[in-house]
């Protein structure tokens, strides 16, 4: 017989979210354990990690930046803004966004001059978001970028894969120095507004992955 069964619900409320979804024992405890290297070491086989519980949403503390070898690069004049990308990663580490020329101006000036160049070039010009709706609206083209989070890539290429011919995504090796990159261009990217509604077509997946919403 269940000895349990005559414990008050409150009490065994209590041991479950100590004892099987202590999101906060999680998060410093194992993510910790992942993110410094020491997990494969000496990250004890408890309740939680025996069982492989992971309790929701944690994923946003994991940080694959000193994990994986290799991240994709963006190749911008090859982009023809199809998301197939964005679509194909496991992980939500790839995303795109689309912006006013004028939005980016404003963005680009806030940021220091040195990098100015190097964050411009990453937006494009592809025909779906700027050719086409200049023919018909002049002035009313955007710029698309493609940007890599790099605390969740994995480094699996999907995203290559699936960009195929386009060759707009190559593996490259991490170092010091393009990882910074990486961080101030994913963190401009986010700073940039959520792409304006007359981009998307909200009966089109594609269409609706260079917004905010597919984010967990
Ligand atoms: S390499 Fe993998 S995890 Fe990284 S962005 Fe591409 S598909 Fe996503
Ligand atoms: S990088 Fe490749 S897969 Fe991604 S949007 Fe551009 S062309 Fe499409």
């Amino acid at each position: 017989m269940d000895e349990r069964i005559d414990v008050p619900v409150e009490e065994l409320a209590e041991d479950i979210r100590v004892n099987v979804v202590d999101i906060e024992d999680f998060n410093s405890r194992v993510v910790g354990a992942y993110n410094d290297g020491t997990a494969e070491k000496g990250l004890e086989a408890d309740d939680q990690v025996a069982r492989s519980i992971i309790p929701a949403a944690t994923g946003a503390f994991r940080d694959f930046s000193y994990i994986a070898p290799d991240i994709p690069e963006f190749i911008t004049e090859n982009c023809i803004g199809c998301m197939d990308c964005v679509t194909e990663c496991p992980d939500t580490a790839i995303l795109g966004k689309v912006v006013e020329p004028a939005a980016l101006e404003q963005g680009l000036s806030k940021i220091p001059e040195e990098e100015r160049a190097k964050m411009a070039a990453q937006w494009g010009i592809t025909n779906k978001y700027f050719n086409v709706i200049e023919k018909k609206n002049p002035g009313q083209g955007g710029k698309f970028g493609i940007f890599i989070d790099p605390t969740k890539c994995k480094g699996c290429a999907e995203c290559v894969d699936a960009c195929g011919d386009h060759n707009a995504l190559k593996m490259i090796a991490k170092d010091d120095k393009n990882m910074e990159w990486y961080k101030a261009a994913f963190n401009f990217y986010r700073n940039m507004p959520e792409t304006p509604k007359k981009y998307i077509n909200e009966k089109a997946l594609a269409d609706m992955m260079p917004t905010e919403r597919p984010l967990l």
